[in-house]
């Protein structure tokens, strides 16, 4: 490709997209206004650890669209597999999840320790073979723009599977299957407990972005961090470059990473037709997510992933509690130990565990409301780790407002663009815009997945669609 190519940022989208792109011979320029690569899905180096600025597993590891994409572009991702590989917690029961999460003894631990009545169980049969059969975005097709909670209450009525569900749903979409698109949110189940990969990353998560960030750089594209982009210039709606501190860099092809709002914030909405404008500005962003990193002397976790839910949790009655200002007596908490799976990612006798309050609206900003959901996280995680308060070396806390700083778009959301039942499929916005050349890549605009999944989507889309122009313009200019 021989126009010059300019990418916003540095999230797993636009990373992605400037190694598919750099592979086609294009030389990205990526800016980035923070000093690391990655964005939510980076790490960064912390008293001789990789701490990672959210807290990851990746659903689909080497089956997903992170290693797909890895695997067009000859980056180097691998991922280290555990089994069991999921601890799930309901209330006072607890239960091993394998790899195949499908298996026999998944799903009977997954029973027993949620406990539905017996009575639920044809319907949760049947609600497990929808679920399974669900594959494809064909298959997917007729469950879009309704709730996913309608969908499960044609099948079930109790309320620890709907909890459960519920709770499944935050942790995949950051949203209740009251909001999440049913078709996005049965594509998303199916692909995640059907694929057998969950995994975490080798070199921790940020690994990943990096080393799609080196393919670009080892074929001629550039890193420009700690230089934010303030303006997208266009003429005539054709985008012509992109404005720094630094000066103005002239380009074909603008890619913004930077999600839809903050893109029209750097352009000016009057380059855009009023309905895209209305459409984006009404948008709703995935809730929030406030973390506590523990650096332990002591293994304490046995599985990578883990997961607690209060019994028969309402977590829309905390987020909206919250959203007032009243702290819960007790939170969902989705906890990681990256060091379970890839020891590397800390020194010798050094056991990582994250947790993360699942989850808390993405505005909430205020410090003291930071702390004390914090404070509910640890005093949460001291009661499922007896210990853990003894065992550990150093902690770190990071509020919504570190998260916000983080992505930039001035507020914590953990996914992007939120993937509701009234803004999915079809009503989702494309990665091209209605300005010439300018595109917008990262999870706002993939088609569907789950977070560093759905933004490593997005990048594939966003690169066919861009080829696809390039040769249209290819096409005409020889027919003339
Ligand atoms: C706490 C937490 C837990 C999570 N857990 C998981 C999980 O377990 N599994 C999973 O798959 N996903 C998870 N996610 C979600 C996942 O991290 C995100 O959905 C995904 O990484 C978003 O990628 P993106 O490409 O949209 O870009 P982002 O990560 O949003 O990055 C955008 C980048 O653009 C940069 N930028 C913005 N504006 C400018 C500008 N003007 N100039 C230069 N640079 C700019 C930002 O600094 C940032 O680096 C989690 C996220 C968080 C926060």
């Amino acid at each position: 490709m021989e126009k010059r190519v300019i990418i916003i940022g540095t999230g797993i989208g636009g990373v992605g997209l400037a190694a598919l792109l750099a592979k086609d011979g294009a030389k990205p320029v990526v800016f980035e206004r923070n000093n690391f690569v990655g964005g939510k899905a980076g790490s960064i180096e912390h008293k001789e650890c990789l701490v990672e600025v959210g807290i990851h597993i990746s659903p689909r590891g080497e089956k997903g669209p992170l290693a797909q994409l890895a695997k067009k572009t000859d980056a180097d991702v691998k991922f280290m597999n555990k089994s069991p590989m999921f601890k799930l917690i309901y209330g006072e029961n607890e239960g091993m999840i394998y790899q195949n999460m499908m298996n026999p003894v998944s799903l009977y631990n997954m029973f027993r320790t949620i406990s539905p009545s017996i009575k639920a169980l044809p319907g949760i049969l049947r609600f497990m073979m929808l679920a399974y059969r669900i594959k494809t975005k064909e298959d997917a097709a007729k469950y879009y723009h309704i709730p996913a909670k309608s969908v499960i209450d044609k099948y079930t009525s109790d309320p620890d599977i709907h909890a459960f569900l519920n709770f499944c749903c935050v942790m995949m979409f950051c949203i209740s299957t009251e909001e999440a698109s049913a078709g996005d949110w049965l594509l998303a189940f199916n692909n995640w407990i059907t694929s057998g990969g969950t995994a975490y990353p080798k070199g921790g998560f940020g690994a990943i972005p990096n080393t799609y960030m080196k393919v670009c750089e080892d074929a001629g594209g550039e890193l420009h961090l700690n230089e934010e982009v303030n303006r997208i210039i266009t003429e005539e709606g054709t985008v012509k470059g992109v404005e720094t501190d630094k000066g103005f860099y002239p380009a074909e092809i603008v890619i913004s990473n930077a999600g839809v709002v903050k893109t029209l914030d750097m352009t000016g909405d009057q380059h855009f037709p009023d309905s895209y404008v209305e459409k984006a500005r009404n948008s709703i962003d995935s809730t929030g997510g406030a973390t506590v990193i523990f650096a332990l002397d002591a293994p304490l976790a046995k599985t990578p992933l883990n997961v607690y839910i209060p019994k028969r949790y309402d977590w829309a009655a905390t987020v909206k509690g919250l959203e007032q200002g009243r702290i819960p007596d007790d939170i969902a908490v989705f906890m990681i130990s990256p060091t379970v799976a890839e020891p590397s990612v800390a020194p010798e006798g050094l056991h990582l565990l994250l947790g993360a309050a699942g989850t808390v609206p993405a505005d909430m900003l205020d410090k003291e409301m930071n702390r004390q959901v914090m404070d509910l996280i640890e005093s949460r995680m001291e009661k499922l780790f007896p210990g853990l308060k003894e065992h550990t070396v150093w902690k770190e806390r990071h509020g919504v407002d570190f998260m916000a700083a983080v992505g930039g778009r001035g507020r914590g959301e953990v996914i992007g663009m939120a993937q509701r039942y009234d803004q999915d499929a079809d009503k989702r916005f494309s990665p091209r815009t209605p300005v010439k050349g300018l595109y917008i890549v990262g999870a706002d605009t993939g088609s569907f997945g789950i977070g560093t999944e759905l933004a490593a989507q997005s990048a594939m889309e966003t690169h066919a669609l861009i080829l696809e122009d390039t040769a249209a313009v290819h096409h005409a200019a020889s027919d003339t």
